[in-house]
């Protein structure tokens, strides 16, 4: 069974709020003949963009997503946002556990699962990020890695919840880089998540999780990737930040 795509963008620490304004006026009118019916669109602009995004995308098919939170809803936490922040400028999502995080800001699958639990007592959908770096997957890591991240991560949260969250496979080698993992290298890793997502919560709502690629996704390669069973989607950085590319990716990935 094929799920419904989705094609987020995380525009990351990229766009002044008049940059991101023409980047999502450009993004729509390239997009108006999208079915969106078909395709789920979400864009993760920088915090403080945030609002001015979420005034354009008002009454759109298109989904608000931050790029990180604290687990708290408010307190001392100098430079951090809280879910109820994220929930009151409108957003429905969050992405959680992103490499980057990760890398430089010492995110750990045990903060990690703190975010989880706070998305969804804040009715946020959270999008938690896994991947293996060049390191790992040279030491043949790659299931372990992940396995851990998607133990410890979603350590103690309900069937209910696992089921209305989205994955993302993102291979750390992959970000940034211009280097894409082959559908097939992608594939591999997307089915050993759904086969872990299975013994989690059962084949049927494993079923229906949503887990996407994230990692040099391009309009040339999001076809290929999206041919694969397991793959249902992109979760997509540097090509996000021009409506056009992003717009053919929305479209070829239809
Ligand atoms: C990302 O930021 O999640 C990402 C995959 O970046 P890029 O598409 O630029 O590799």
């Amino acid at each position: 069974m094929k799920r419904k795509p989705m094609i987020a963008g995380n525009w990351k620490m990229h766009m002044t709020t008049k940059e991101a304004r023409e980047l999502v006026a450009g993004i729509l009118e390239q997009t108006s003949d999208v079915n969106f019916d078909r395709v789920d669109v979400l864009m993760a602009p920088p915090f403080t963009a945030l609002s001015a995004v979420a005034e354009l995308l008002s009454g759109r098919p298109v989904f608000l997503a931050g790029q990180n939170m604290h687990w708290e809803e408010k307190g001392a936490f100098t430079g951090e946002i809280s879910p109820v922040m994220l929930k009151e400028v409108g957003c429905s999502h969050v992405i959680i556990g992103h490499s980057e995080r990760r890398q430089y800001f010492g995110e750990m699958n045990e903060t990690v699962n703190k975010k989880l639990r706070a998305a969804f007592s804040h009715g946020l959908t959270p999008i938690l990020c896994v991947g293996e770096s060049l390191e790992q997957r040279e030491a043949n890591q790659t299931f372990s890695v992940i396995e851990e991240e998607l133990d410890k991560g979603l350590n103690g949260l309900t069937t209910e919840q696992v089921q209305s969250m989205i994955l993302a496979y993102e291979p750390i080698w992959a970000i940034g880089t211009g280097k894409t993992a082959s559908p097939e290298q992608a594939e591999e890793v997307h089915a050993f998540i759904r086969g872990w997502l299975e013994k989690r919560v059962g084949k049927e709502a494993a079923d229906a999780i949503r887990v996407l690629y994230g990692g040099s996704v391009k309009p040339e390669n999001i076809e290929g990737l999206m041919a694969k069973e397991s793959i249902d989607g992109g979760l997509v950085g540097g090509a996000s930040l021009k409506a056009e590319s992003f717009a053919q990716i929305v479209k070829r990935g239809l």
